[in-house]
């Protein structure tokens, strides 16, 4: 590990693990980033034990791989089947997955990770996406990779995408075709979760565009699947252009199965 690696990398998570209440800057800090540098190690985004991999320790992912899903999108269900939103209408993807349901821990990383420029996150996070990767998509014939876009206004006023940044991790991993500029975000949206799932179909109606995507089988990422109104849109814009099917795979989903 270098020492570049090591500032970007492992001090931020050291910075938010002593934040976390055990322990604080001064010898046990010092002892701590010390070990790490030597025996690099990661805490678990859900439970916070550690790990040697970045993302879910061996239990946590064992758990979230169980988890019953929609048999269609990506949310999660009490016992297989469909889930509610997909019972009234079928999306237009073929299928999207997600690692683990909105919620706890996850929930905070993920809006931190979103809006707090707590990018370091990225790697974990793409940790993530790469399991349920191998979990359900990696037999496909993906021909290009692309992430849900951000508009211009949004990306200079954040300064970075954040689904952008896991695609561009999940790409290298497995060697797929990367196209970031496939689908292009026209219209800025306001924040769509006090909306319910037809205000947030009619409210992203012709916010994107997609460039000619003529026979590919896309694979597209995004942080977070609610009622699955963005990764609609962007499927309705990629089958106009000429894409065969899109999948979706995100972090975290909807949680359906209270209902
Ligand atoms: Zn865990
Ligand atoms: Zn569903």
């Amino acid at each position: 590990m270098g020492l570049k690696h090591f500032l970007t990398e492992v001090l931020p998570e050291s910075d938010s693990f002593a934040a976390q209440g055990k322990g604080r800057w001064g010898l046990w800090s010092f002892t701590t980033l010390a070990a790490q540098f030597f025996f690099p190690q990661r805490y678990c985004l859900n439970c916070g034990s550690i790990c040697l991999k970045p993302g879910l320790c061996v239990s946590c992912a064992a758990k979230a791989a169980a988890l019953p899903r929609c048999k269609i999108c990506a949310s999660f269900v009490k016992t297989g089947g469909l889930c509610s939103n997909c019972e009234k209408t079928r999306p237009l993807f073929t299928q999207a997955r997600s690692a683990v349901p909105y919620e706890g821990k996850l929930r905070d990383y993920l809006l931190e990770f979103k809006y707090l420029e707590k990018t370091w996150l990225r790697r974990p996070l793409a940790a993530l996406l790469m399991q349920v990767y191998q979990q359900y998509y990696h037999s496909l014939p993906f021909s290009i990779i692309t992430a849900v876009p951000l508009s211009s206004h949004k990306k200079k006023e954040r300064g970075y995408n954040q689904s952008a940044m896991l695609t561009q991790l999940l790409a290298k991993e497995y060697g797929l075709n990367y196209q970031k500029n496939l689908l292009r975000r026209v219209l800025d949206t306001p924040p769509l979760a006090s909306y319910n799932g037809e205000q947030r179909r009619l409210i992203l109606k012709q916010a994107f565009v997609s460039q000619e995507a003529q026979g590919h089988t896309v694979l597209l990422i995004d942080d977070i699947y609610t009622s699955g109104a963005t990764l609609n849109a962007c499927s309705a814009e990629l089958l106009a252009a000429g894409a065969k099917e899109v999948y979706g795979l995100t972090v975290a989903a909807y949680d359906d199965r209270g209902s």
